[in-house]
């Protein structure tokens, strides 16, 4: 060996030598905690309307039969994705402040460490496939808007109309009842017709909704799916947390994974996703993990002398095939999660932490 190449190789050991020492204070991230032995697969959604028990039950005969977990959630999200009558995500979702449905979606497969995103997609129905898509059909993770449509075309999805009459209909009775002074609503002369001005002005219904569903398979791997149509009524381009790899989902294969639903914006600053794989990997249940999610949140806005509770919604799974689900705030639908087991599909009741206070 010349000098030159020794002292190379001194100064790459020492290097080597600092990585694995700061590397000793992390976690062990190399082995997967079921490596080697297969796993209870389960499958769990935040939905527990009756499209969220059909999508478990039609993903679920995919873990029965031994199938992947990635293949699961993705079979699953789509079912409630394509369901016109679910106003939260896909096709069927409500629109943004100008009428147009953009949609966020994620996707995350622990068994290749790889995730795929699309944010603010429009005239797609599945946005969840075209983020697997994303994850396996280029080296990239997340595309958005007209760049995102143009891949997922490419890819051959159809391109089409997502606003359904229905969306559309309850879009336009938001934007009536914007303000009883302005042009929209009934003509000027017929408000006042049933007494009050509101009389015509119908109310809007709520706003929240995503999916998540999470999964492990009978290998022991795990993977994740979040999709929403995001705020409705949103600023037209705005991008919520579903699509941000640790924020809206987050999947660890040694670990388990995490979906929020809800106001996204709180999920973004906190990435409660990652947060709470990794309260599950210092050994929190799953229900303790996203207790501790929403307590980290609330605790933030009280340490800057905000008295504020955002709406949102955690579920989270582990690899022994524990189930966790907690509510903040009223946001991202019913306290509860729908799960299904080799034991049959059950729904599991999260808990209700600091509620409604608006
Ligand atoms: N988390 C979604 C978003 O902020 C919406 C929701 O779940 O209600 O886009």
């Amino acid at each position: 060996m010349s000098t030159l190449d020794r002292r190379d190789f001194l100064r790459h050991s020492l290097a080597a030598g600092a990585g694995a020492a700061a590397l000793g204070r992390l976690p062990d991230l190399s082995v997967p905690r079921n490596a080697g032995r297969g796993a209870n697969p389960i499958i769990i959604t935040s939905h527990t309307n009756e499209t969220g028990q059909e999508a478990m039950r039609q993903a679920w005969e995919i873990l029965a039969s031994g199938g992947m977990a990635l293949d699961a959630v993705e079979k699953g999200a789509n079912i409630v994705e394509v369901d016109p009558n679910d106003h939260s995500v896909g096709y069927g979702g409500l629109p943004n402040a100008a009428g147009v449905v953009q949609l966020d979606a994620s996707c995350m497969d622990g068994k290749t460490y790889s995730a795929g995103s699309v944010a603010c997609i429009e005239n797609i129905k599945t946005p969840s496939s075209v983020a697997r898509a994303v994850m396996e059909h280029t080296d990239h993770v997340m595309l958005v808007g007209k760049g995102a449509l143009a891949f997922a075309v490419s890819m051959g999805f159809k391109e089409e109309n997502i606003l359904t009459p229905e969306a559309r209909e309850i879009w336009i009775r938001w934007r009536e009842n914007l303000s009883p002074n302005d042009a929209y609503g009934p003509p000027v002369y017929l408000r006042n017709r049933s007494g009050g001005g509101g009389s015509d002005r119908r109310p809007v219904e709520s706003h929240h909704g995503t999916v998540n569903v999470l999964a492990v398979d009978s290998n022991g791997d795990v993977a994740g799916i979040t999709t929403t149509s995001g705020l409705s009524w949103k600023v037209p381009g705005r991008v919520g947390d579903s699509p941000i790899i640790g924020a809206g989902l987050y999947v660890d294969n040694s670990v388990g994974a995490a979906g929020a639903t809800g106001r996204g914006e709180d999920v973004m600053k906190s990435l409660a996703s990652y947060f709470i794989v990794g309260r599950m990997r210092d050994g929190r249940t799953p229900q303790q993990a996203c207790e501790d999610a929403i307590e980290m949140i609330v605790q933030r806005y009280k340490a800057v002398n905000i008295d504020y509770v955002p709406g949102e919604k955690f579920v989270a799974l582990n690899k022994d095939g524990e189930v966790g689900c907690a509510y903040m705030g009223g946001g991202g639908g019913p306290p509860a999660l729908t799960m299904h087991t080799p034991g049959g599909q059950t729904q599991y009741k999260g808990t209700s932490l600091y509620p409604v206070r608006r």
